[in-house]
């Protein structure tokens, strides 16, 4: 069987939906199960009418619900024509509606919005979306159970972030969505929600479905796991940036970890880790253009031992660097634990650390010159803040053992200052953070060093032997 995980913009309108709803069917023969996220902009739609009610605006909350679930009639409309199918589908959305509008009010005279409740309101997007991806495949002949993530997603009470919890998912799969493929039927479910063992919603953040995707598709031994998404696959940079990028072809579970954890934005990091140890493989694929190949991820990506590439370079535009040194010069132990513990406490993701004799400096993603973390920081050392910087992040296959590798980094960076290097640590990438004014000259420097100038499009493989 295969997971087919399609996200919000491969749902952005009627016309859209009608060709996931043709991809789906394309693919019967592989079993799948279908993972559908909110519709475009939804979720932003949803977390907006929830901190407006909170504010005291119910009025406006509910407006915002109105203009959401009018888009959604409207593609009930447009996709589900049998009449007593469409009825079944609209009589689900006003029971949500009654609940979410019930919730909104909840929120005004409470003016408090907790992670658990915005996740409440948050489940409402995917909820919505998939039973109109359910009844469209019922409308083209295609026996489509919709199934509530809510049966079998059991994740911890995290919310907003939460993790599920593997075993029971697996069990649950296993009673509630094998049945449904030993009788050839096609589930059809949610990303991105999950449920508490008390029967709570949950998300597991956004751009999360993907990761759902994987988590389905680790608990049910997929032989694969397919993103469709609004990209031909992992590109060698972000295009809205270098004009000739090139589609990757291949690579391995930790390469993509590391480009979308250093900023790609078309995987969620998350994705791959339920799939690594059974090495069940990840394609992206474009639904605007089903045809392509995609990119494969999988344990073999990575060039066999001995060749050397650069696969693709991500980045992050709003960076701050952080050096903190002791005011006594002695027991460095006791200061690097001091550091460490403020940013755990303050539960921040450090992006890379680099130290000299005495300090430490590190890259985080975000402005932090007003943030409760630097008084923190200033009473295990001295502190100095370097806002207003980007990282780039290269990635790529046995960078470590690249001779002349860091000199051609360097040697594009001529004239650029870096204000932080990070290398070495994984072999698989090396960080470099610029001021980030001068992150576009960087990333088209890099990106012409490493794949040519100019680029001259199409796909980029590396060179297997
Ligand atoms: N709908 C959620 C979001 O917009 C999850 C996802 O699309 O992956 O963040
Ligand atoms: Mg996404």
């Amino acid at each position: 069987m295969i997971v087919m995980k399609f996200g919000g913009t491969s749902n952005r309108d009627a016309d859209a939906m009608a060709n996931v709803l043709r991809i789906i069917t394309s693919h019967l023969a592989e079993r799948p199960v279908v993972v559908i996220s909110a519709i475009a902009n939804a979720t932003n739609d949803l977390e907006e009418s929830a901190r407006t009610a909170a504010s005291g605006d119910a009025a406006t909350g509910e407006a915002i619900v109105t203009r959401f679930y009018a888009r959604h009639l409207a593609l009930v409309d447009a996709l589900v024509k049998d009449s007593s199918r469409a009825g079944i589908v609209t009589g689900a959305f006003s029971g949500y509606i009654k609940e979410l509008t019930t919730l909104l009010h909840g929120l005004a005279i409470l003016r408090e919005l907790t992670p658990r409740t915005m996740d409440a309101v948050c489940s409402y997007g995917e909820r919505f979306s998939s039973r109109i991806i359910a009844a469209g495949l019922q409308e083209s002949g295609v026996d489509a159970v919709w199934v509530d993530a809510k049966e079998f997603m059991l994740t911890d009470s995290n919310f907003g972030k939460a993790l599920p919890v593997m075993d029971a998912v697996t069990s649950n799969l296993a009673r509630v969505v094998v049945p449904l493929l030993e009788r050839r039927q096609v589930p059809v479910t949610q990303g991105f929600i999950g449920v508490t063992a008390s029967g709570a919603y949950t998300t597991m953040g956004r751009e999360s479905s993907d990761f759902s995707a994987a988590i389905i598709g680790a608990a049910m031994d997929a032989d694969r796991v397919q993103i469709w998404t609004d990209v031909d696959g992992i590109l060698t940079a972000d295009p809205r940036m270098v004009p000739d990028v090139r589609k990757v072809r291949r690579m391995s579970f930790d390469e993509a970890f590391e480009l979308s954890y250093f900023g790609a934005k078309v995987l969620h990091p998350n994705t791959m880790l339920p799939l690594l140890d059974k090495n069940i493989p990840v394609e992206i694929r474009n639904s605007r253009r089903k045809e392509g190949t995609g990119t494969l991820i999988d344990q073999r990506g990575a060039a066999p031992a001995g060749v050397q590439a650069v696969k693709s370079i991500s980045f992050s535009a709003d960076v701050t660097v952080i050096s903190v040194s002791p005011r006594k010069r002695t027991n460095q132990y006791l200061f690097w634990e001091g550091v460490f513990s403020v940013l755990s406490r303050s539960e921040i993701d450090v992006r890379s650390v680099t130290t000299s004799e005495y300090r430490i400096a590190f890259a985080i993603a975000g402005a932090y010159e007003s943030s409760t973390v630097i008084p923190r920081l200033e009473e295990v050392g001295q502190v100095a803040v370097f806002p207003g910087q980007a990282s780039l992040c290269i990635v790529g296959s046995g960078l470590r053992e690249w001779a002349g590798f860091a000199g051609r980094v360097f040697g594009a960076l001529t004239g650029l200052k870096t204000s932080l290097v990070a290398y070495g640590a994984s072999g698989l990438n090396m960080t470099v953070v610029v001021e980030r004014r001068s992150l576009e000259e960087a990333l088209l420097r890099l990106h012409v060093e490493f794949f040519g100038s100019p680029a001259k499009g199409g796909e980029f493989d590396v060179p297997f032997n």
